[in-house]
Order: structure tokens, then C-alpha cells, then sequence
């Protein structure tokens, strides 16, 4: 299906999340009100209910005129207010007021602004000429009645929200939202706020991944830890199947309490990879029940963040329709030198220099997986590509925002 690196045996991160996207096709769609609608995905493209503006309108604060009357003195027959449109054309030779966003009354074809003219109350003086359309939004100029108003596959940020409000557009329709079930395995975690027993640490991935996830537009369930049992493996996993997306965390290298792969495989999950050439994060493990991703996230946090941005929320965008779902890359500078790994990429934690050189990113000190602490003070994911030797200061990089 795809090829594996000849050297380690591992899929690059690019085919792995190939073979991830491939399963993630967009969920049904359902209609969303659009005041509800942040962060959706458009399944079809609306079209406007009205024309952008409805009516040609005004862009001034000003007076409705004929353009070949002007330059000259002009009598105020009305002062048309927002909302309410004049009750008849303008007639020949004379203005009407009229204040930003009004409709520009049928025999007018150009709006003189406020500080253009001389206002004596019942008249006006145009001193210089002006040009037909003048400070006229022609109707229809930002889009027309019945034109696609967003294409299929955008997601609704701020401004596309207001656009399709201006068009008269309600309701949208978007895929549904994805459940996805985060299930972390181990014996030694404890909830912080107890107290730790020898060889018990805190239990740090479920916040994590449950506020990541939940970031990329996830409905998430959090479920209790799950020690390494296979019995206890076996009920948490089966319920957690009945979401979209199972997320687990541990349990997924190659000791004797490494139970979420097989595990998965008992309860019909068909492996489709494990193993990614990546550090951290490594053993990550994906598979699928009918149309559930299950994907298995080695237990080092930071492994385990990393994991997550590189394939779970690309799936999830895509679960949800995003047309192009893959992280984006942005491209910086590298600050200092950075070690290289022959075999695998790595995507190290990086802080902006500061925050007036945003894209010069310095690698932070602690970069073992576990150093959840010290990944927390990082701004970016920085990719640095597998090869010999270090990448020097000043190379090009790409890297991701963390969220
Ligand atoms: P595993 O992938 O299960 O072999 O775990 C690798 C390391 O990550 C071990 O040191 C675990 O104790 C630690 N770990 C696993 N799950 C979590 C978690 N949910 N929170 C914090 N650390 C974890
Ligand atoms: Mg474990």
C-alpha cells in the first residue's frame, strides 16, 4: 500500500498520515444554526437569500444626486435615514439627504459627501464635479442573489460567519462533529490532587489530549486511566469503540504491559500501521473498526502531544469535511544548531527568539519526551529533517504553532 523506509522499516510521518486520511472522510452532515457554526465545515456551498448589499446603498454620509447636475446649487428635497428608503425618486435638480448604508433613491446615480458640499438646511452647494457612482455600493457588488455564497469544504471562521449572515443565510450544513473517546493505559497513574505511592507519577496525557482534540472541533468523552490488565483493556477499549475516534495513550511499545495493540486487534481493530519514522513519538499505532479511527499514542507526554497534532486532529478536520486537513506548515529560521537524527524526523519543541523576530525559532533545553514541563514553555513544533550531522543556525525550518 505504501512504501516503508528501507533502512528502519518505519512509514515516514507524510505517509503515515496518507494512510490516516484515507480513512477519515467526512461524517453525515447536519444543519447548524450559523450563530452556532464557529469552527464548522461547509458539507455544501449555501447560496445567498439576497444580494450583498440587498439595494444600492450609500458609502457616505452625504447627498443623493444626478451626477451631470453637479457642479451647482441643488434644493434638499428629503434626508433619507438608514432603514427607511425615500417614498419617491429623486426629481430632476434637486438633492436628498442621505447617511451611510441608506438606499440610494431611483434617479440618483452618485452620493456627494458631507464635507464635499456647502449645507444651508434647505439647500445645497456642490462646488466641483462628480462622477456617476460616486460613493454608490451598487447592489449585489459584494455577491448577487442566489450566487454560492462559501465553497463546499470551508470552515467558518469569523469573517465566514458574517458572510453568510449578510447573505440571509441561517442555517448551514456541516458535517457532525466527531466523539472521540480518550482512554489512557497504566498502572502507575494516579490523579493529581492524590497522593503518589512508590512508583506512581500523575496522570498528565488525558487534559492534554482531551483540550487539544476538543481544539480541533472533537465532541471528547474522557474515560477513568485504565490499568495494564487485560481485562480492564479489554471493557475500556470496547465501550470507547462506540465513538468516531478512539485516542489511547500507553501501551503501545513492545513490553510484556503493552496491551492496547493487541487488545485492539481482540476487538476487530484492523492494524493499518505501527511504527512512524519520528521522534518523539515513535511506536504510534493507527487502525480501524468499520468506519472508528483508533489511533494508539505512545504514553511519554510529549510523545504523546506530538502524536496528536501530527495525525489526530488532521483527522478530525477531515472528519469534519475541512478540504485540505493537513497541519500547516509555517515556514522560520533556525536560531542555533540543532543535532540531527539519521533515521528518523524529529519535531522538537521551539521558542520564538522573541516576540518581535517571531520566525526565529531557538530550540528549547530538555528535549526528552517525558519533559512535559519543560515542553510546556515551548511555542512550536519544529520539524527538523532526518540526516547526518546538525542543522546549522540560520537554516530554514518548518514548524507548527502549538496551540
Ligand atoms: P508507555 O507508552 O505506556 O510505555 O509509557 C511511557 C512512559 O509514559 C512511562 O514512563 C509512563 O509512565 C508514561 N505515561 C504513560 N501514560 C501517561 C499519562 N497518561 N500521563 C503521564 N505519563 C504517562
Ligand atoms: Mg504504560
Amino acid at each position: 500500500m505504501c512504501s516503508v523506509d528501507r533502512v528502519s522499516g518505519l512509514l515516514s510521518v507524510d505517509e503515515a498520515l496518507a494512510v490516516v486520511l484515507e480513512r477519515a472522510s467526512a461524517l453525515p452532515a447536519e444543519a447548524v444554526p450559523v450563530e452556532h457554526a464557529a469552527g464548522r465545515v461547509l458539507a455544501r456551498s449555501p447560496r445567498a437569500a439576497t444580494a450583498v448589499p440587498p439595494f444600492a446603498s450609500s458609502a457616505m454620509d452625504g447627498f443623493a444626486v444626478r451626477a451631470a447636475e453637479c457642479p451647482g446649487t441643488l434644493p434638499v428635497a428629503i434626508r433619507i435615514p438608514a432603514g427607511r428608503p425615500a417614498d419617491r425618486p429623486l426629481r430632476s435638480g434637486e438633492a436628498m439627504g442621505i447617511a451611510t448604508g441608506g438606499a440610494v433613491p431611483e434617479g440618483a446615480d452618485a452620493v456627494v459627501p458631507l464635507e464635499r458640499v456647502v449645507d444651508h438646511g434647505d439647500r445645497i452647494d456642490v462646488p466641483s464635479a462628480v462622477l456617476r457612482g460616486d460613493n454608490v455600493r451598487p447592489a449585489g457588488g459584494d455577491v448577487e442573489a442566489g450566487a454560492p455564497v462559501l465553497p463546499e469544504g470551508s470552515r467558518l471562521g469569523a469573517a465566514q460567519l458574517a458572510a453568510l449572515a449578510a447573505a440571509g443565510v441561517a442555517v448551514a450544513e456541516c458535517p457532525r462533529r466527531p466523539r472521540l473517546s480518550v482512554l489512557v493505559t497504566g498502572t502507575e497513574l494516579r490523579a493529581p490532587g492524590t497522593r503518589l505511592q512508590p512508583g506512581e507519577i500523575y496522570e498528565s496525557n488525558a487534559a492534554m489530549l482531551a483540550a487539544l482534540l476538543a481544539g480541533f472541533g472533537a465532541v471528547v468523552e474522557r474515560r477513568a486511566a485504565v490499568a495494564d490488565d487485560e481485562a480492564a483493556h479489554r471493557s475500556a477499549l470496547e465501550e470507547a469503540l462506540a465513538a468516531d475516534v478512539v485516542v489511547s495513550s500507553g501501551g503501545v511499545s513492545v513490553g510484556p504491559h503493552d496491551l492496547v495493540r493487541r487488545t485492539a486487534a481482540e476487538l476487530g481493530v484492523e492494524e493499518l500501521f505501527w511504527g512512524v519514522a519520528m521522534r518523539p513519538g515513535k511506536p504510534l499505532s493507527f487502525g480501524v473498526r468499520r468506519r472508528t479511527l483508533v489511533f494508539g499514542l505512545p504514553g511519554n507526554p510529549v510523545s504523546s502531544l506530538v502524536g496528536a497534532l501530527l495525525f489526530v486532529g488532521p483527522a478530525l478536520l477531515a472528519l469534519q469535511g475541512a478540504a485540505d486537513p493537513a497541519p500547516r506548515w509555517h515556514v522560520g529560521e533556525l536560531a542555533t544548531p540543532i543535532r540531527r537524527h539519521p533515521g528518523r524526523d524529529d519535531y522538537a519543541r521551539a521558542r520564538w527568539q522573541s516576540r518581535e523576530r517571531p520566525g526565529v525559532l531557538e530550540p528549547i533545553r530538555g528535549q526528552e519526551s517525558h519533559m512535559i514541563v519543560r515542553a510546556a514553555t515551548a511555542d512550536v513544533l519544529l520539524h527538523v529533517p532526518r540526516g547526518e550531522g546538525e542543522l546549522p543556525a540560520g537554516a530554514t525550518v518548518r514548524y507548527l504553532p502549538l496551540p
